[in-house]
């Protein structure tokens, strides 16, 4: 017997315990900029979320797209201010924001999905009202003064998430897509971190696992070494000792509140690595950091 033939059977069995964990459960995942940089990731992702279909799990994808906002507004000369390295979100960007994030970029995704075999639709959080939220009041701490209110504009967080429409989508066998875009009370609309939404989308599916695809393998310790596992406590700890930092800080934190909101897991991989998602959910070894309530 040929024995890459074996080695084939051999990880479809080993996949065999994760295939039944995850049956009939939900998976949110948070797809980002790097994983979407090149067209074989993107096509090796919509296969990853047709196969997690068709053996009976149920994904849900929440979608970024930064970088594809950053070009739109280039190629319109719409100038950004930013304060404190951040982008102010004004009513013209807000417009782009969600023509690129709800128009371009979701339709991208669910079109990819559509070719792969899977039945995407793709909403933003206007569509059935499924993210509510408010303006964001970002607290800066200065040195010896007290801390600043910065207005970023157009920039929101989640108060709510009616999952509803969402709910209705995977009964009926789509994948639902979503692009991180929400009203407030009065109508006025905002941009979300993605991390975010998928978050609060996971909590409130009740879902079994949160999958954030950004560009590093996963939490990295002080020697720069891939935490597999870590708890609560220990986020804590890590970030206390400055160990995580700077975009992973916000990133851990929706992973600390999605498990302390319900979700049995969430995992932090590398979106550059394909088929990173399957390696993930589906091998003994995994390649990512998955965060836990409580350490076994
Ligand atoms: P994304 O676009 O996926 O949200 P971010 O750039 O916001 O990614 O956050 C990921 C970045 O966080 C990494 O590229 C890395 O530079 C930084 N980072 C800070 N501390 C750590 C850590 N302990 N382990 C891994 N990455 C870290
Ligand atoms: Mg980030």
């Amino acid at each position: 017997m040929d024995k890459d033939v074996l080695l084939k059977s051999e990880v479809l069995l080993e996949a065999l315990p994760y295939i039944r964990q995850f049956y009939k459960k939900t998976i949110v995942i948070k797809y980002g900029g790097h994983a979407m940089k090149d067209e074989a990731l993107k096509q090796a992702f919509a296969k990853c979320v047709t196969l997690l279909r068709y053996i009976g799990v149920n994904p849900v994808i929440v979608h970024g797209g930064g970088p594809q906002i950053g070009r739109m507004l280039d190629q319109l000369n719409i100038p950004s201010a930013f304060r404190d390295g951040l982008r102010i979100t004004d009513d013209a960007t807000m417009n782009v924001v969600e023509m690129v994030l709800a128009g371009q970029v979701n339709k991208q995704i669910v079109n990819q999905l559509n070719l792969a075999g899977g039945r995407a639709v793709g909403i933003s959080g206007k569509d059935g009202e499924t993210i509510r939220c408010r303006k964001l009041e970002l607290a800066v701490d200065r040195e010896n003064l007290a801390p600043e209110i910065i207005d970023l504009g157009h920039v929101g967080e989640v108060t709510g998430i009616d999952p509803t429409l969402i709910r209705g989508l995977m009964r009926d066998g789509f994948i639902p897509v979503i692009a991180p875009v929400g009203v407030d009370e009065n109508g006025e609309t905002y941009n979300i971190n993605a991390d975010t939404v998928a978050s609060a989308v996971a909590v409130a599916l009740e879902a079994r696992s949160l999958v954030l695809l950004t560009d590093v393998c996963g939490i990295l310790d002080k020697k720069k070494d891939r935490i597999s596992s870590v708890d609560v406590k220990g986020i804590m700890t890590l970030i206390e000792d400055g160990t995580v930092s700077g975009g992973m800080i916000p990133k851990v934190q929706c992973c600390v509140e999605a498990v302390s909101g319900g979700v049995q897991k969430a995992q932090i991989i590398d979106g550059g690595v394909p088929n990173s998602l399957l390696l993930e959910l589906f091998t003994e070894q995994g390649i990512g950091t998955e965060i836990l309530l409580d350490l076994p």
